[in-house]
C-alpha cells in the first residue's frame, strides 16, 4: 500500500473515523471468495463488485470507494450477509458506506442518500414502491427546492403515457416486521 493511499485513510472528522473503523472491522476477515458478489441481485448495476469493495476498504482506498455507486445500489436484501462463509455483516458494511458518503460526499451524496432513504421508507410503508409517493418523500428529504422542477419534464412524459398513479394502500405494512427485524439485526432498534 503506498503512502498516498494511507493518507486518504486519515480523515479529520471523528464521525469519519468511527465509520471507517466500523467498516474495517466488518470486512477484515474477508477471504475474497466472491460468494457475496455471486449472491447479489443488484450486482449488474454496481460499478465495483461487493467482493472488490471489501478489498478496497481493507486497503483504505477512500477516494475510489466514495466515487463508486456500488453501495447506493445495495437494497439491503441480506443475501450476501446470509451466504458469506465468514459470517460477515456485509449489509451493515454497505449501510456504513452510505453513512460515510453522506458525511464526506457533499451535495450529490446527500441526494443519493435521500433517494435511498425515500425508496426504503416507501417499500416499508406500501409493501412495494409507489412512484408518486416515493418521489414526494425524496423531495422532502433532499431539501432542495429546485429538485422537483428538474423532474417536471419526466413527470409530464409519464403523465402523457398514463404511467403516474396516485398513491394507494398497496400491501401497506406487510413488510414492517421484516424491516423491524433488519433494524434489530443492525442494532438500530
Ligand atoms: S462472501 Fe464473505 S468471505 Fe467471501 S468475498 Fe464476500 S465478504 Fe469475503
Ligand atoms: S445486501 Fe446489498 S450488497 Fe448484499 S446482496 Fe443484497 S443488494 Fe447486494
Amino acid at each position: 500500500m503506498n503512502q498516498a493511499v494511507r493518507e486518504t485513510w486519515s480523515p479529520a472528522l471523528e464521525a469519519d473515523r468511527m465509520v471507517l473503523k466500523e467498516l474495517r472491522e466488518a470486512v477484515g476477515a474477508c477471504m475474497q471468495c466472491g460468494t457475496c458478489t455471486a449472491s447479489c441481485p443488484n450486482r449488474h448495476a454496481m460499478d465495483i463488485t461487493p467482493r472488490a469493495m471489501w478489498r478496497m476498504i481493507q486497503f483504505g482506498m477512500l477516494d475510489e470507494i466514495l466515487a463508486s455507486r456500488t453501495f447506493w445500489m445495495c437494497s439491503a436484501c441480506y443475501m450476501c450477509t446470509l451466504r458469506c462463509p465468514r459470517g460477515l455483516k456485509l449489509t451493515s458494511a454497505m449501510a456504513a458506506l452510505k453513512r460515510l458518503a453522506g458525511i464526506e460526499g457533499g451535495r450529490s451524496a446527500r441526494k443519493n442518500q435521500a433517494f435511498y432513504a425515500a425508496f426504503m421508507d416507501d417499500v416499508e410503508a406500501h409493501g412495494r414502491v409507489q412512484e408518486t409517493s416515493m418521489m414526494q418523500r425524496y423531495f422532502l428529504k433532499a431539501r432542495d427546492p429546485m429538485l422537483p422542477l428538474s423532474y417536471v419534464p419526466l413527470g409530464v412524459r409519464m403523465l402523457g403515457k398514463g404511467k403516474v398513479r396516485m398513491p394507494g394502500r398497496g400491501r401497506g405494512g406487510v413488510l414492517r416486521p421484516l424491516f423491524a427485524k433488519a433494524r434489530e439485526m443492525e442494532g438500530l432498534s
